[in-house]
């Protein structure tokens, strides 16, 4: 089976406010070192690699801010992956876009590079809102960054919005769908905020120098996207996510079905022959051992057929269609009736999933508190 590429680019002009990520503030001379030590890892790879596990479906440019190398670089990435791994015809080739690095020229170089899919990091079109999230760009620049990548021939766009900002009001975040819809994108992708600890934006709720977004507000704005989004011919398909009709993320999708996908850079994570394992995050462990020929992994897991079917489970549940219990069948010789029989008549009972075309699914009741579904099968 084809496998789904990502490449972690680890880079960014400056930490927003209520990021955690690994990222690292960007610098030019960084570039030619991490596409060497990208292109070296690649290689590492195409040593051991099966035909089946070289064939690549997806290729996912992640940051970070991909788009702070500049796009000769991004286009360097694609064509080393080109060279060692087969990527097949149709391969959906995603790169994440952060409104306040997107030039006219980098869209057109892109699109030249193969890039079929840009997922543009908007999440508010309002500037205030921004602010408090320390976004890099204003609301001007998101909707400009939208409308160039359709200019430049982009016809599968996705853009994130962030629900739950300090001081976002329900108008707000009616007027973020509305925005939204007219820029008309293939693919929307929703975040609840959560407040990491340890990030600016959460020590300013901490101290009471910004109100956190009550619960109520934050379940009233996720549930008005829903009905909005699907009122607009979008397909509510993943928990968070919304698609027009055939433009689900390719490469997300391999998450939620728990298929491989292998993940080069600096703190990327991959599952893949049976472990999940995840790269160095710091640079500098990760240049050491990519240039020293060895695989720069920080972590390793070795998942069990128990942690298998969890996983298989609670992934698949944020799937709207739900877990296809044929399918559990078919990979794993047993029915998830029986292994989780206690867990799943609980839940049936008390309305929180329901079975339907051979599928369990959330069921509306469930949707809102997903979380406490998924963790009855961990
Ligand atoms: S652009 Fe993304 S990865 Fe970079 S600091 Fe902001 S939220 Fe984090």
């Amino acid at each position: 089976m084809a496998i789904g590429l990502y490449i972690h680019v680890p880079f960014c002009v400056r930490k927003c406010l209520y990021c955690d990520f690994t990222s690292y503030p960007y610098h030019p001379l960084d570039d030619q070192t991490y596409l060497q030590a990208l292109r070296q890892e690649m290689h590492l790879y195409g040593k051991i690699l099966s035909s089946e596990e070289w064939e690549v479906s997806s290729l996912y440019i992640g940051g970070g801010t991909p788009t702070c190398l500049p796009a000769d670089g991004l286009a360097a990435i694609i064509e080393d992956a080109g060279c060692v791994f087969k990527l097949l015809p149709g391969c959906e080739i995603t790169v994440e876009a952060n409104p306040g690095t997107i030039s006219r020229e980098g869209l057109a170089r892109l699109a030249a590079a193969g890039v079929n899919r840009l997922s543009i990091g908007v999440q508010s079109f309002h500037d205030r809102l921004l602010k408090v999230l320390g976004r890099i760009h204003d609301a001007r620049t998101a909707l400009e960054a939208v409308r160039a990548a359709r200019k430049a021939g982009f016809d599968n766009i996705n853009i994130d919005l962030i629900f739950g900002i300090p001081g976002q009001s329900a108008g707000d975040w009616l007027e973020t769908l509305g925005l939204a819809v007219e820029l008309s994108p293939e693919h929307i992708s929703l975040y609840g905020l959560q407040l990491e600890a340890g990030t600016p934006l959460e020590q300013a709720v901490s101290l009471g120098k910004l109100a956190p977004c009550p619960e109520e507000l934050e379940l009233f704005m996720y549930m008005t996207a829903i009905d909005f989004f699907t009122g607009h011919c979008y397909e509510h398909y993943e928990i968070s996510n919304f698609a027009r009709p055939g433009r689900q993320s390719v490469h997300n999708l391999k998450y939620w079905l728990n298929l491989p996908y292998l993940g080069l850079g600096a703190g990327a994570h991959s599952c893949f022959r049976g472990e999940r394992f995840a790269n160095e995050t710091s640079l500098k462990l990760y240049f050491d051992k990519v240039f020293r020929g060895e695989y720069p992994v920080k972590d390793r897991e070795v998942i069990s057929e128990k942690i298998a079917m969890s996983e298989f489970m609670f992934l698949g549940m944020r799937l709207i269609r739900g877990v296809d219990l044929d399918l559990f069948h078919r990979r794993f010789g047993k029915r998830a009736e029986d292994v989780y029989s206690s867990q799943i008549n609980r839940l049936l009972e008390q309305g929180m999933i329901e079975a339907r075309d051979g599928c369990l699914r959330l069921s509306e009741k469930g949707l809102p508190v997903a979380n406490r579904v998924f963790c009855e099968f961990l």
